[in-house]
Parts: structure tokens; C-alpha cells; sequence
């Protein structure tokens, strides 16, 4: 299980998320559009959920109907590119 970061980041990026993650597991890199949280590093510790202006940070099992392709987005994306926080 994990958290997902889905469509209304997208264009926002404030990275309040970043600020109250234990683990520094919500990552981004310039050009990118949103940020993505690493499904191998989150520990599901929610603190990031409430803080998020757009309500876009879901458990994986509550993402919406009409967003579960952010699911993949943030699983298949390419972590090793990238640096922990709000770098877009
Ligand atoms: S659930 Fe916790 S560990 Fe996972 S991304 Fe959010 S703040 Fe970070
Ligand atoms: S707090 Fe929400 S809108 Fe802001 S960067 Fe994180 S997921 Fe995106």
C-alpha cells in the first residue's frame, strides 16, 4: 500500500506535502508537471493526505474512479531521475 499524488497537483506543485513527509519519499524534477510519491519508500503514515491544498494525495485504495490512471503515473515513475521535494 501506498499513497498516491493524482490529477489536481498537476500545475500546482506548492510542495506542502514534502514539508510534513518523515521520509522524503515525494519527488519531482524540473519539466515535470506534478509530484510523485515512491510506492517502495512511502510508509503510509497519511501525514501528507490533510495538508494538501487540492486534495489530490489519496490512499491507494480511495484514488477516485476518474484518476486511476495516476495510480501507474506514480508507480511507474522514474525515481532514480529525480530528487526528493518540490523541484519542478
Ligand atoms: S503517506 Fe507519509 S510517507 Fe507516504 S508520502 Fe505521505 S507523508 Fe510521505
Ligand atoms: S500538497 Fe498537493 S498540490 Fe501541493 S505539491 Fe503536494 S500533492 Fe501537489
Amino acid at each position: 500500500m501506498t499513497f498516491i499524488i493524482s490529477k489536481p497537483c498537476v500545475g500546482v506543485m506548492d510542495g506542502a506535502c514534502v514539508e510534513v513527509c518523515p521520509v522524503d519519499c515525494i519527488y519531482s524534477k524540473p519539466g515535470d508537471t506534478q509530484l510523485f510519491i515512491n510506492p517502495d519508500e512511502c510508509i503510509d503514515c497519511a501525514a501528507c493526505e490533510p495538508v494538501c491544498p487540492e486534495n489530490a494525495i489519496f490512499d491507494e485504495d480511495d484514488v477516485p474512479d476518474d484518476q486511476q490512471e495516476f495510480i501507474k503515473l506514480n508507480y511507474d515513475y522514474d525515481y532514480d531521475s529525480s530528487e526528493p521535494g518540490a523541484n519542478a
